[in-house]
């Protein structure tokens, strides 16, 4: 049984985790810089018809969407050491107790699923029983 990506597919997955947190950061740069903006238009305060409550929605937007996308990019970094250490693609369940991992035929993540979601760490199955508290 295969349960464990080659040196070559690896790389491959590497490539795709710097492309995303490129994009993330990206993204982070655009919302930072908007969020400034929108600071220094509340310092200013000068215009009277202006809507402050969508200015402070907006703001708080901004920031879950910064926190989010900061997790996204914790997790990203965690899946590149994973590709270091060589343990990426291998389903966590799996990792911490063989028996327990109902992933089919192998235990490794397919190679779409991690191209699409490059942080994933356990297959669809083992998740989803997870998330129902089976495990
Ligand atoms: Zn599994």
């Amino acid at each position: 049984m295969k349960s464990k990506y080659s040196k070559a597919k690896l790389a491959k997955f590497k490539k795709n985790i710097l492309q995303k947190i490129e994009e993330i950061d990206g993204t982070m740069k655009n919302i930072r810089s908007s969020v400034s903006d929108n600071s220094s238009l509340f310092l200013d305060g000068s215009s009277e018809d202006h809507d402050e409550g969508t200015e402070a929605h907006e703001v708080e937007k901004n920031f879950l969407l910064i926190s989010r996308e900061s997790d996204y990019l914790t997790n990203l970094e965690k899946a590149l050491q994973r590709i270091d250490d060589g343990s990426y693609g291998i389903c966590e369940v799996y990792i911490e107790d063989a028996e327990k991992c109902e992933c089919p035929e192998s235990p490794l993540i397919p190679e779409e699923r991690l191209l699409e979601v490059p942080n994933a760490t356990k297959g669809v199955f083992c998740k989803e029983k997870k998330k129902l508290n089976l495990l």
